[in-house]
């Protein structure tokens, strides 16, 4: 195991994920060992150490100090980041690899790309800043800076003084992916308790409209889990309560993730477009038998292609689909097929996701990191521009493989808004259902709740319980709880 020791508790996050992106498949370990110096410590399984320390330009007292300004706290940003250009330049010769993401440890690189470019900077000085600053390759902030000014045309079109979004959680899907690293579950283990949970989803969905009245809503998101593993009387149930409490006059999409080409009928479709939905997801992952056998997802190729087809036959014109590069057992040559068969489908948007696998999911690591990731990724992109799809989302996630990035791809006119919204963190977003997340953007900044150090936000994040039988039982104490922050 390799061991990441640091002087101080807020230099191990960055640490760690430098660390862990040069050495992917192996374990890391990381602690605080305070000492008088400004230091990173990597202890490697053989015994050799590699230590970085910086340079305080203030008295060692000032970064001790309770009432930091701002002076401060840059020259503590100033430090941490020498830190990890120092690590990262180790690491770099040790390992004689570069990271394209540089130092970035975050989940959302275009966060700073917008930032930059909100401030009147250019390309060229962000792509030169970027290297210089971040160690980004000047690809990846070019995609970086893509994104962002894509984002920012399609922000415009939202009320941000009045408007937010609603996302509806339906946690079962057919059956339960060996990556998925989602709290759902399968719906033979909840069969009995679905009708209670919908009830539960509906006086959420109502408690929740009262509280926004006046308000504008511009996205809804149906996600999960799988919504379509309901019933098309199940859906219906939904989809009229959702009909019911909220109103449709300034609604830009409605999303509605019918993943799984299992859960699919012609009745179900009928339900979504006879409710307005708009935009639906079908996600095949991966175009190889022998890889979604080895995933656990329990249907073919073919009945990918039955259920697109079947989606434009019953009107819809804006369709995702979401693939996976660096599935177990899949090769450069696995994802150039299945961009092939995705070309012919001829979908409207593209989300090509780099695999994550977080603690949940059953595969170890090292089944996850495959050498061909990059390629992979390359291809696709090409694949997707081709098809005349165009970058307008992008995010990371932690324990991503080979530290790529997950990327929307999709017609100038069919983006998901709702997805560059869960990235921008720009619009309240409201959240029912179990494990949902609410993000509610206040107009001016807070103390951070639960924090140790005290820091102001205007982002206050509320999470449901996961649990389905929790959700149901402790749903007036989800509604509550975002009635305390709501619209303040
Ligand atoms: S369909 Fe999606 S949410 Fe459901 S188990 Fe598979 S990956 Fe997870």
């Amino acid at each position: 195991m390799i061991q990441v020791i640091c002087s101080r508790e807020d230099y191990l996050y960055n640490a760690y994920h430098i660390v862990k992106a040069f050495y992917p498949h192996k374990e890391i370990s990381s602690f605080v060992e305070e000492k008088a110096s400004n230091y990173v410590l990597v202890r490697f399984e053989d015994g050799q150490e590699v230590e970085v320390s910086a340079q305080a330009e203030e008295s060692g007292e000032a970064f001790c100090c309770p009432k930091k300004d701002k002076k401060t706290e840059e020259a503590e940003r100033m430090l941490k980041k020498q830190l990890d250009k120092k690590l990262y330049r180790i690491l770099s010769e040790r390992t004689n690899k570069t990271l394209s993401w540089g130092i970035l440890t975050g989940v959302r690189p275009t966060k700073i790309a917008m930032k930059k470019l909100c401030e009147g900077m250019r390309k060229e000085a962000f792509l030169d800043w970027s290297a210089e600053e971040a160690l980004v390759s000047r690809k990846k902030a070019a995609l970086a800076w893509e994104v962002a000014e894509r984002e920012r045309g399609l922000l415009e079109q939202l009320d941000m003084e009045n408007g937010y979004s609603l996302y509806v959680g339906i946690p079962f899907c057919p059956s339960v992916c060996t990556y998925c690293s989602f709290s759902s579950g399968a719906l033979s283990d909840w069969e009995h308790r679905v009708e209670d949970y919908i009830t539960a989803l509906c006086r959420e969905l109502e408690a929740l409209s009262r509280m926004s009245k006046g308000r504008h809503l511009n996205t809804i998101y149906i996600g999960g889990g799988t919504p379509t593993t309901l019933s098309a009387e199940q859906l219906k149930r939904v989809l009229s309560c959702i009909d019911a409490y909220f109103s449709r006059e300034k609604l830009l999409e409605y999303t509605v993730e019918a993943g799984r080409p299992d859960s699919i009928t012609r009745g179900k479709l009928e339900v979504l477009k006879e409710h307005g939905v708009t935009r639906i997801s079908i996600n095949p992952q991966s175009m190889q038998q022998k890889t979604l056998d080895t995933i656990g997802r329990r249907h073919t190729v073919e009945e990918v292609c039955d259920a697109f087809y079947l989606a434009r036959k019953c009107g819809f014109d804006n369709i995702n689909m979401d693939l996976i590069a660096g599935l177990p057992g899949e090769k450069a040559l696995d994802m150039e097929d299945t961009l092939k068969q995705i070309r012919e489908l001829g979908p409207d948007s593209l989300t090509v996701h780099s695999l994550a696998v977080k603690r949940a999911a059953k595969l170890s690591k090292e089944e996850a990191v495959s050498e061909d990731i990059g390629e992979m990724i390359l291809a696709a992109s090409e694949t997707a521009r081709q098809m005349g799809l165009v970058p307008y989302y992008l995010y990371r996630q932690k324990n991503i493989a080979g530290n790529f990035e997950n990327v929307g791809y999709a017609k100038v006119d069919k983006a998901g808004i709702y997805n560059i919204l869960i990235m921008e963190e720009v619009q309240t977003i409201i959240a029912v259902g179990a494990g949902a997340s609410t993000k509610i953007v206040l107009k001016a900044p807070v103390d951070a709740p639960g924090g140790k150090r005290k820091k102001k936000t205007n982002l206050i994040r509320l999470e449901n319980v996961k649990a389905i039988d929790a959700y149901i039982s402790r749903v007036d104490e989800m509604i509550d709880r975002k009635g305390e922050w709501l619209w303040h």
